[in-house]
């Protein structure tokens, strides 16, 4: 590659070598009139590395064509997407899946996706989105795998080895992971907000997924928008070389996040020229859709402020990328029309959907066993989701066609069969605001608002569920109230749903709230009043057979939340994670004067990380450890014994937190070490042992060494964060 490279660098003019560094938005492409689009002169003359989010293999092949055939140098194109959970066969929102707890299922998801998107020309996705996230109120958190950074990271890695595995094949395709750094650290949870933090906790809390990332093989990470330290991500040295390059050894190529050098204008840090000089001093090799470094650099390297030992090594790792994903060799590798017509879709695409879907939902609440459903049950199918298929894939769905995807309703109907007797009414619109409700259905995914006043639209519905025997309540959010530029103040279900929910509720009938978010609600009162809870979140293209499938309990749910759910917006940012800090509540207490509380509300949440319901139920005995005190390298065990004492089969995720009693920085109250995903039958018991050595109690010291200290450790086993086991060991070097 070395050599390969150097020639190719070494004929290249420096207007040339800008030109791979440029990512522009698509445009206007047009099929078979490819060469007349605007872009098309651009790619002649060498001015464009690669394009993203064009859906269309014809149209990829014929602007891949006029790189490789029209341009100098013949150099292709990258094609980017961001496909971020799933292509056309939309699996659940990336938060959903991390409540799966299983890494083969979300490597499986990324496997899926990339096959989908490669076998349609795209050769680079826009994906793992990692950014650790503790605030509900920031649209984001869907995106990304939750608060956790031990479970983020193993979801990173899994997500990378999906994309990339063995990148000679054409069925695989370059990670590229974001948003680096700290973007789910926004103030107020307001999206592109500022993000300010000490160095010791970004590198224990929020720096460990895209580090995984990386060491899984990520080919190139993407800057984030916010600004870190008060120097925006994009231009940060210490972000982009220090930690990226220098201490971490990354090889790949970092991309800017779109127009991330412009917008630096607006951040006050000069104009064009000065602001595309300092992301290039800073450590970007790729500039998405500004066109600061076409426009600017030229001019900045006659003037002294950037070299060209600068722009030779970004040019470098871009065509690196291109040489390791094999387009050197065939610009045509990702352009396969066979197999976008066979690969793209399938039956056992959707298959791994529906399965992996019903894996991430999780039981907030199953008073009464209202759930499992019978399937000759008369059932009241209420709500503006419970008939709508646009919102089902969630957030980022750029390649989905919605009309495949499957509603709530269709999904009930299709495991019912004859048996069944699904009654259906909308019951409210999502919000009764039209302003709110329209912003938050852009990208074609109208609830199809209803214009009678909420009474007559209610009033059908409790007709309609008067003459069931259970109500099935479809509320929440729509897709698009979470994601991009979708931050909220009030996290809970909108008032007119409320109202929904509490009409059907008087009807004395059992009701079901089948709950739709991309993030965690507020949900206390719902909490206290509706019997059983399933939280589905975006269940991706088959998401009504999967709630069908759960609901009806021909699966069982297993999902456990990658995030703590708080009693209300105030207690935000609530995290299990957290430090004791010197004046603690004691264990149960609510208030008490002069400690770390409110007056008006526990400290505790709602649902803490790690919490989620099964039809069965699961017993643990005490735990077990092999040593009470420990040297050096030694090995810990701890065993505990899980028992289904219910009457189905289930699946449970045992999990492991460690607590360091005493430290030279303070130390979280727990934090993840392990888990384990275990199958039990009825009345059948297993036991689970987790193995902890000295990696595991390592952290980063207000040095940033990453090392462990002697001392007494916490070990605590549990199927959540709050309900464990635990023992004690002392561990000296
Ligand atoms: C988002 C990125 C995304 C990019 C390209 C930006 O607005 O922040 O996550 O990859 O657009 O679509």
């Amino acid at each position: 590659m070395d050599a390969y490279v150097n020639t190719l660098l070494g004929k290249m003019t420096l207007d040339e070598k800008l030109g791979q560094l440029n990512l522009p938005g698509a445009g206007d492409i047009t099929t078979g009139q490819a060469g007349n689009s605007g872009i098309a002169q651009k790619i002649k003359e060498g001015k464009v590395g690669g394009l993203f989010n064009i859906k269309s293999l014809s149209k990829i092949r014929d602007v891949q064509k006029i790189a490789v055939e029209q341009s100098r140098l013949k150099i292709p194109l990258l094609f980017g997407m961001d496909v971020i959970h799933g292509y056309e066969t939309v699996f659940p929102i990336p938060l959903g899946l991390s409540c799966s707890w299983d890494m083969d299922a979300v490597e499986q998801s990324a496997r899926i996706a990339a096959t989908e998107a490669s076998a349609d020309g795209i050769c680079w996705t826009f994906s793992p989105m990692v950014d650790i996230a503790r605030d509900p109120r920031w649209g984001r958190i869907a995106e990304g795998n939750g608060e956790d950074p031990y479970l983020g990271s193993l979801i990173a890695k899994a997500m990378v080895k999906g994309y990339q595995g063995d990148l000679t094949r054409n069925t695989n395709i370059m990670a590229c992971v974001k948003h680096y750094a700290l973007y789910g650290a926004a103030e107020a949870g307001r999206d592109y907000n500022t993000t300010d933090m000490s160095r010791v906790r970004m590198f224990n809390e929020y720096l460990p997924p895209y580090k995984a990332a990386l060491d899984a093989g990520a080919g190139s990470i993407m800057a984030s928008f916010n600004e870190v330290d008060g120097i925006p991500a994009t231009a940060n040295k210490f972000l982009m070389t220090d930690v990226l390059r220098k201490r971490w050894g990354f090889k790949g190529f970092v991309v800017t996040d779109y127009t991330g050098i412009n917008e630096m204008i607006d951040h006050g840090l000069g104009d064009l020229q000065t602001v595309s000089a300092l992301a290039l001093n800073a450590g970007i090799d790729m500039d998405m859709v500004g066109e600061g470094f076409l426009t600017t650099l030229k001019k900045s390297l006659q003037e002294g402020k950037v070299t060209l030992v600068q722009i030779d090594q970004a040019c470098r790792t871009v065509l690196e990328a291109k040489y390791k994903l094999g387009l050197f060799a065939d610009p045509y590798k990702y352009c396969d029309e066979k197999r976008a017509a066979t690969e793209i879709f399938t039956a056992a695409n959707r298959k791994a959907a529906r399965d992996i879907a019903a894996d991430c939902f999780v039981l907030l609440k199953n008073q009464g066993n209202v759930l499992p459903l019978k399937k000759d049950s008369k059932i009241a199918l209420i709500g503006p989701l419970a008939d709508n298929k646009e919102n089902m894939p969630g957030t980022w769905s750029v390649a989905a066609d919605f009309s495949k995807s499957i509603s709530v309703l269709a999904g009930l109907k299709d495991a019912a069969g004859s048996n069944a007797q699904i009654l259906y009414a909308k019951g409210s619109n999502l919000d009764e605001d039209a302003i709110f409700e329209k912003n938050a259905t852009m990208f074609g995914k109208s609830l199809q608002r209803d214009p009678r006043s909420a009474g007559e639209i209610r009033d059908e519905a409790l007709q309609i569920a008067s003459q069931a025997d259970v109500i099935v309540a479809a509320l929440g959010e729509s897709a698009e109230m979470t994601g991009e530029a979708s931050s909220r103040t009030n996290i809970s279900i909108p008032q007119t749903q409320q109202d929904l929910l509490k009409a059907l509720l008087k009807t004395g009938k059992p009701v079901v709230l089948v709950l739709f978010t991309g993030r965690p609600l507020a949900i206390k009162w719902e909490n206290e009043n509706v019997p059983a809870i399933l939280n589905v979140w975006f269940g991706g293209s088959e998401a009504g057979h999967a709630i069908a499938d759960v609901l009806f309990g021909d699966k069982d749910p297993s999902g456990k939340l990658s995030t703590t759910w708080p009693q209300n917006a105030g207690q935000i940012p609530l995290y299990y994670n957290h430090k004791n800090t010197g004046r603690p509540l004691a264990a149960g207490a609510w208030f008490q004067k002069f400690r770390s509380n409110y007056l008006d509300v526990s400290n505790d949440p709602l649902y803490p990380f790690g919490y989620g319901l099964s039809y069965t139920h699961f017993t643990y005995s005490e735990l077990e450890l092999s040593s009470q005190s420990l040297k050096g390298d030694q090995r810990l065990t701890a065993s505990i014994t899980v028992t289904n004492d219910g009457a189905r089969a289930g699946k449970e995720v045992v999990q492991l937190y460690l607590r360091d009693r005493v430290g030279s920085i303070t130390r979280p109250v727990k934090e993840l070490k392990g888990f384990q995903k275990i199958s039990l039958q009825p009345g059948e018991s297993k036991k689970v042992r987790f193995v902890i050595s000295p990696e595991d109690l390592k952290f980063y010291n207000s040095n940033l060494k990453y090392d462990w200290e002697p001392g007494t450790f916490d070990i605590m086993v549990g199927g959540n964060s709050r309900d464990t086991k635990s023992g004690s060991v002392n561990w000296v070097k």
